[in-house]
């Protein structure tokens, strides 16, 4: 058989993995980046990837674990401020994950793996890639795959109305890294605070490009006092992240008074809809390309679920691409490839979309239970590596009465 050839816009976490995989199961590989490793090394911050541990596995597999010794994030901690007493919490507890989660900034990610991928034989070209050089590639590859998070030329591939929840940006987003927070007592965690009608605002340790650090991640309701950060400076966004703390969350507060930026790129503000697309695109000549990942199932930050969708997406192709064989990467084997993605992503979706709306009963109920039962807080947390657990017995208030009983049942009076 000769060697077949796959080209991929965009090295981010999903097409620097799949890249690399496919490089291992001897297929020629093309990638193409619109930024050179400089360029994202010296560049702004993109993400807060914090990385759960099924998905990690999937690059220690392509043995891309370069960073063995960085900070690990070993819970989750959920908290809720009281309505009507300023400084208590309604709503308090953390559980362990069954494995640590990991976030490596992806300027110091994305480039190291951009080596790796070149040393293991790939071809990395760079350029801004448009419809015109799709056209190119899709002539001189068997595949060409679109790997390009939320750059523009996603909007080659059509939103899928029915599996999209939004149609507009559900939350105001902004992140600051920082060097001098106060580690949590006890573990590492995720320390998750929802402000009911105002947002959610979490924090944890990560590796950034000056070493060790954390990243405060803010999710405004729209409109809201958490919606503040537009044209803001590197310090007023500093100063506005513990402005937030201050007035909401003291015991964040506490823990923040004496942070820094890490770095004067060290921040970010955004927004986007949350969106499900169609996952192949018909270029002018009538060739098709396939969606990768955020291109094809973008949601909002809230579960922190992007960077590991992007890992599983790549694995999940990776084996329908080499159990392909010798047969045609024609649209009905990219159709057939995104719904097996999308069997396991519809229930992240569903979770996340979920959790941008305001709580209904049985959700407030579950979450004020974890209080008194680590049962609940540990099931909760794990569903952050493996979401369709959600389904089981979160999602769905009967599900979720079945599971509250069978809880209660079980505890030693
Ligand atoms: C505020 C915020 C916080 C987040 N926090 C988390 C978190 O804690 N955990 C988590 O799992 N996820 C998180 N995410 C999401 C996560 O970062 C993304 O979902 C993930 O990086 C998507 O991977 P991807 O491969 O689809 O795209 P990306 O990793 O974005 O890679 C796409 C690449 O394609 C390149 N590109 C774009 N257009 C072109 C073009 N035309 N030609 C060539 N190259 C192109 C881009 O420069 C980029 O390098 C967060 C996102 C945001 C915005």
């Amino acid at each position: 058989m000769t060697q077949r050839h796959i080209t991929i816009i965009g090295a981010g976490q999903s097409g620097l993995q799949l890249g690399i995989g496919l490089l291992e199961a001897g297929f020629a590989v093309t990638m193409v980046s619109n930024r050179t490793p400089e360029e994202i090394r010296e560049g702004k911050v993109s993400s807060s990837q914090c990385i759960f541990h099924d998905a990690l596995e999937h690059e220690r597999s392509l043995d891309l674990d370069f960073w063995p010794d960085a900070p690990t994030v070993d819970g989750i901690s959920f908290t809720v401020p009281h309505a009507e007493i300023p400084g208590e919490k309604a709503i308090g507890w953390a559980s362990r994950l069954d494995n640590p989660a990991k976030s490596i900034d992806q300027r110091v990610k994305f480039p190291r793996f951009m080596d790796a991928f070149v040393q293991r034989g790939g071809e990395l070209i760079f350029q801004d890639a448009g419809v015109e050089d799709l056209e190119r590639h899709a002539r001189g590859s068997d595949l060409v795959i679109v790997a390009a998070g939320k750059g523009e030329i996603a909007q080659l591939f059509t939103r899928d109305v029915q599996r999209s929840t939004y149609d507009a940006p559900q939350r105001a987003l902004a992140l600051t890294y920082v060097n001098g927070m106060t580690p949590r007592s006890e573990y590492s965690a995720v320390s998750f605070n929802l402000i009911p009608g105002i947002g959610e605002y979490f924090s944890f340790p990560a590796l950034t490009t000056t070493g060790p650090c954390e990243i405060m991640v803010f999710e405004g309701i729209p409109g809201g006092p958490m919606d503040c950060w537009k044209g803001l400076t590197p310090q007023e966004h500093l100063e506005t992240s513990k402005n937030i703390l201050n007035t909401y969350l003291p015991w964040e507060a506490d823990r923040a008074s004496d942070v820094e930026l890490t770095d004067p790129n060290g921040f970010l503000q955004g927004r986007f809809p949350p969106t499900v697309r169609h996952p192949i695109a018909t270029l002018p000549s009538g060739k098709h390309v396939l969606g990768l990942a955020d291109v094809v199932v973008l949601n909002d930050p809230i579960t922190g679920q992007g960077s590991n969708n992007a890992s599983k997406c790549a694995a999940s192709y990776l084996k329908s691409i080499t159990e392909h064989g010798d047969g045609a990467f024609d649209p009905a084997f990219m159709q057939a490839t995104f719904e097996t993605y999308w069997n396991y992503a519809r229930h992240v979706a569903h979770w996340t979309n979920a959790l941008l709306a305001p709580p209904p009963p049985h959700v407030l109920q579950i979450l004020t239970a974890a209080n008194e039962s680590q049962e609940i807080a540990n099931r909760f947390v794990n569903g952050f590596n493996n979401p369709p657990d959600y389904q089981e017995w979160f999602m769905d208030p009967d599900k979720a009465a079945t599971y509250l009983a069978s809880v209660d049942a079980a505890r030693v009076p």
